[in-house]
Order: structure tokens, then C-alpha cells, then sequence
């Protein structure tokens, strides 16, 4: 144990913990079991499900399997090291309530959720790690470059001939939202605000002044897919990176970033900063395409970050702005809160 500690081993050490607090359980007497036990098995079966399924989809995604199995970043050992001697605890107690019998302590499975969640955090931020030190500095964060994989799936798919239909839409529309809510989670910010934290960066992403955050773009709701010839697409382009809320008094509505368009362009913040920068996709889309020549301007710098959500929507307003004019009402002045 400890120098020889890796991403695997540690992750390896944590399910066994798990599996014996299981077994205690299932080798307790059922017949005596109220509601608590139930949730605790529960609880500990859906750990063990989560941390697998996060095993086996993060190492893929980090340049394979055995690049994040075997990793021993620094960071990432100590976060695992004390998450395995919290559920170390967990299964003393579990072990000493074999023995004592009684009631099971209720708190437990709140307990265990929290180490859930926690646990879920190590393997994305280890996974991170592991991402972002192949790469540049001030690159995307592994948390948007998975929703934006799930963004590439229609192409993907005319790639490989499928003509989608609308229950196809459907699908990649709602892949898209659960992609987003796998790697992190929205929550109110503030009085008006409604932020995104990745759970891969622990960046946040601040809209202001909404009342909730739209499920659909603008242009979906427009034009339902199959009512128009044009494919429907989920990368960001000139016309469909919007969609319209409610200002947080509900007074007015307004024109915002479809908040999938913004997580899977986020980057990680730069030490100590909470406030993840964004990239413009459709500057990055531009960059991609071979450049005239003789084109003098530079309007597009494929490279440029943004400080906020804010500051990408004014620079998506201003220079990309197209037929789809943003609807912002300026008068703000009616708002309940003021
Ligand atoms: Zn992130
Ligand atoms: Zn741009």
C-alpha cells in the first residue's frame, strides 16, 4: 500500500470496501430488516454500479484504459486515498452493526450517497488529469468535450448513411441534455442566476437573470424536426445556438446560449479561478475550414477565449449575428426585483 498506489489499484481497494460492506449485509438477517437496511443495500448497489460504469466510459476518453488505470498523478492518489479511508469507515460500522445487531443507522445511507457523489468527482477529475496534461494548456475541459461528442452524433450517423427520423431527433436531443447532466449539475446562483458546475473542473457557468433554463433550442422550437427538409444539427451554428427563457421575475424574454452550447465549449479555469472560460464554436468552426488567402480580414480567432457566458453570447451577437436577431428586451427597468 502507498508508493506503488494508481488510479486502479485505489479504485480497485474502494470496490472491495464496498463488496464487503454488501456481503455484511447480505449475510444479516433479513427477517429483521426494516426500510434503513433496504436503502443501505440499495445505496451501496448503486455506488458500485456508478463508480464501474464511470471506470469503463472515462478511460476510453484519456487515450485508453490503461493510461488512466495506471496513472498516479499526485492529485488524483490523495483525493482516492481519503475517499477509501471514509468508506473504510462505512464498513466498520457496517461491520460493528453485523455484530451488535439492532436497527441500522439510518444516516448511513445518506453517508454513502455523499461518498457516491464524491467518489464520482475523483474519477472525473482524475480522468481530467490525465486528459488535459496530453494536451495544450487552456484547452477544453474533459466535462465539454464529452457533450460535444454527443453533439457530433448526427453527423456521425449521416456520415455512416442513417437517415435520421423524428423519434431519432428525439434521441440525440435528449443524449445531449443527459450528457450535460452527467458531467455536472445546474443549481441557483444567487438570487437570479442559475449556474452550471462541472463536476470534471468544478468550473462554473453563470447565465444571469433566468428563471429556469430552457430544455430546448430556439430553432428546435421553431422548426420541430421533420417539419422542415434541412437536417437538424447539434453543433452550434449561426442559427442554433439560442434558446429563449424567462427572466428571473418572468417580466421578459430573452434570447440566451442553449446551455449545451456553452458547457461543451468550457474551458478549465486556470488556478484558483472559479468562472470557466468559454471557446466560440463557430470561430472554431471557421478555423477548421481552409483559409482564402487573400482574405485580409481576421474576424475569427478560432483561439480566443471568453470570459463568461455573458461575454461569448454578445461576441456570438455581434459577430456571428445572422438572420436570427437577438430578442433581448432592454427594458429592464419593470423587473420586480429592482
Ligand atoms: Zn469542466
Ligand atoms: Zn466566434
Amino acid at each position: 500500500m502507498g508508493v506503488l498506489d494508481s488510479v486502479g489499484t485505489l479504485l480497485a481497494e474502494i470496490a472491495n470496501l464496498i463488496a464487503d460492506g454488501q456481503r455484511i449485509l447480505s449475510l444479516s438477517d433479513k427477517r429483521h430488516w426494516g426500510q434503513d437496511e433496504r436503502e443501505q443495500e440499495r445505496a451501496l448497489d448503486s455506488v458500485l454500479d456508478e463508480a464501474r460504469k464511470d471506470f469503463q466510459e472515462l478511460g476510453p476518453l484519456v487515450n485508453g484504459r490503461s493510461q488512466y488505470e495506471h496513472d498516479r498523478r499526485h492529485d488524483s492518489m490523495e483525493e482516492l486515498r481519503a475517499i477509501r479511508a471514509k468508506f473504510q469507515a462505512l464498513t466498520d460500522k457496517l461491520k460493528d452493526w453485523s455484530r451488535s445487531g439492532g436497527p441500522i443507522d439510518p444516516t448511513w445511507v445518506r453517508e454513502t450517497y455523499s461518498l457516491k457523489r464524491e467518489l464520482h468527482r475523483a474519477q472525473c477529475r482524475a480522468a481530467m488529469r490525465v486528459f488535459t496534461s496530453a494536451r495544450e494548456a487552456s484547452q477544453r475541459c474533459l466535462g465539454a468535450f464529452i457533450v460535444q461528442r454527443k453533439q457530433r452524433a448526427p453527423t456521425r450517423d449521416a456520415k455512416a448513411g442513417i437517415k435520421p427520423d423524428e423519434n431519432t431527433y428525439r434521441r440525440y436531443f435528449a443524449d445531449e441534455l443527459l450528457a450535460c447532466k452527467n458531467v455536472g449539475a445546474f443549481q441557483r446562483f444567487g438570487d437570479q442566476d442559475i449556474a452550471f458546475v462541472c463536476d470534471f473542473c468544478d468550473g462554473h457557468l453563470v447565465w444571469e437573470d433566468i428563471e429556469r433554463m430552457p430544455t430546448v433550442r430556439s430553432s428546435t422550437q421553431a422548426v420541430p424536426p421533420g417539419s422542415s427538409d434541412k437536417p437538424v444539427s447539434l453543433l452550434a451554428n449561426d442559427s442554433n445556438w439560442q434558446a429563449l427563457a424567462l427572466s428571473n421575475c418572468g417580466q421578459h424574454q430573452k434570447q440566451i446560449i442553449f446551455a449545451p452550447v456553452a458547457i461543451a465549449n468550457h474551458i478549465i479555469p486556470t488556478h484558483g479561478d472559479w468562472e470557466a472560460k468559454l471557446l466560440c464554436p463557430l470561430c472554431e468552426a471557421i478555423g477548421e475550414q481552409p483559409q482564402d488567402e487573400d482574405d485580409d480580414e481576421e474576424p475569427y480567432r478560432p483561439d480566443e477565449e471568453f470570459d463568461d457566458v455573458k461575454s461569448l453570447q454578445e461576441h456570438l451577437e455581434w459577430q456571428h449575428g445572422s438572420s436570427t436577431l437577438p430578442t433581448t428586451t432592454t427594458a429592464d427597468n419593470n423587473c420586480c426585483v429592482m
